[in-house]
């Protein structure tokens, strides 16, 4: 008889909950794009499958990655004009154009002058004086970027940083090649974003867990999905302290400072997982009211939201596949705020 145990890997955000390997199950990890990636596979082409995952992230990381002077963004981040790059680049930042006008410019991929100053991609964290920042605001906005077939341009001293959509993108690809291989039960983790393929190999949901902001060794609920991408984000993630004060790596586009989020996190599920991973960034940015004002109109997305006043805003599209499991939050269905408005 086969048992299986209940196997919590804390990472960034979400967390996979599955049960031990059986058989006919493959599992690898890598580190890449800055995070410790564990992917597990079912079924005899799985291991192949596997091996070609890897190979395709570390590809998407050559192209996207912003501290590489070789990368299609590094090229486009040196140029002071036109850069020629990857069809899937190009794609990928229009893409992130699109949800820039979508959030109201929440999410923002140009804001990498002001986050290289604060130290979150140097590891020389520091708290700059207002005018600097104010100065270098001036090199940012999704409006100095422009994408034209395979070509990029930039203005103005813009930078690109898909830092906040990449992983998602790279999720969403890594499950396609899985399927190609015939591959129908397999969750990865890369950092914070989960990817289901399919379900359990028994049939069932895979269960994801969604970590406690305050105590993140621990689970504040977990949800169930198949086939869907699973991606948070939160202001606990990787931060630096001076002076007593938290500073988080996300980027509040109206000030350049690390955003002060009435949200310690959030949690985007759908099938769009490239989408799923820039609106958790996005919500954080956006604040709890905000991002509910999203959700209730695009109701194709799902979401979990951890406010710093202990409550839990769960869409309704999830809720019946959500459990609490840290008891001092209180659950908000979305949708009976949104009847009760
Ligand atoms: P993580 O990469 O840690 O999982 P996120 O998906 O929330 O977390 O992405 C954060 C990254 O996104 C930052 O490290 C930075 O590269 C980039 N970023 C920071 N602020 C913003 C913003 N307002 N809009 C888009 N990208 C951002
Ligand atoms: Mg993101």
């Amino acid at each position: 008889m086969k048992t299986k145990h209940a196997l919590a890997f804390l990472c960034a955000g979400a967390c996979l909950i599955m049960s031990a390997c059986t058989p006919e199950c493959s599992e690898s990890s890598l580190f890449a794009m800055d995070t410790y990636m564990t992917f597990k596979a079912y079924g005899e082409n799985s291991t192949e499958a596997l091996s070609q995952v890897t190979a395709e992230i570390q590809r998407l990381e050559k192209l996207f990655s912003v501290t590489d002077p070789n990368s299609d963004i590094g090229r486009i981040n040196s140029s002071l004009g036109p850069s020629d790059v990857s069809s899937e680049t190009a794609a990928l930042i229009a893409r992130s154009l699109e949800i820039n006008k979508e959030t109201n410019g929440a999410f923002d991929i140009t804001l990498y002058p002001v986050s290289k100053e604060w130290g979150f991609t140097t590891g020389s964290y520091h708290v700059p004086d207002s005018e600097t920042i104010n100065e270098l605001m001036k090199q940012t906005g999704s409006d100095k970027v422009t994408v034209s077939e395979n070509i990029v341009t930039v203005s103005d001293g813009a930078q690109a940083d898909l830092g906040g959509i990449a992983k998602g993108y790279a999720g969403q690809k890594a499950a396609e090649i899985l399927k190609e291989n015939g591959v129908t039960s397999a969750l990865l983790s890369l950092g914070g974003n989960i990817q289901a393929i399919g379900s359990k190999p028994d049939g069932t949901a895979w269960s994801v867990g969604i970590k406690d902001p305050e105590n993140t060794s621990q689970l504040a609920a977990a949800v169930s999905v198949c086939d869907k991408a699973v991606v948070t984000s939160g202001t606990y993630e990787r931060f630096f302290e001076e002076n007593g004060t938290a500073y988080c790596h996300i980027i509040d586009t109206k000030t350049g400072c690390p955003v002060q989020s009435d949200l310690l996190s959030a949690t985007v599920i759908g099938y769009d997982g490239t989408l799923c991973d820039a609106l958790s960034t996005a919500f954080i940015v956006m604040g709890q009211q905000k991002a509910e004002e999203y959700l209730n109109i695009h109701t194709d997305i799902d979401a979990v939201l951890i406010t710093t006043d202990h409550r839990i805003f769960v869409t309704n599209g999830i809720f019946g596949d959500f459990s609490l499991i840290e008891n001092s939050y209180s659950i908000i269905p979305l949708s009976t705020l949104h009847i009760s408005h």
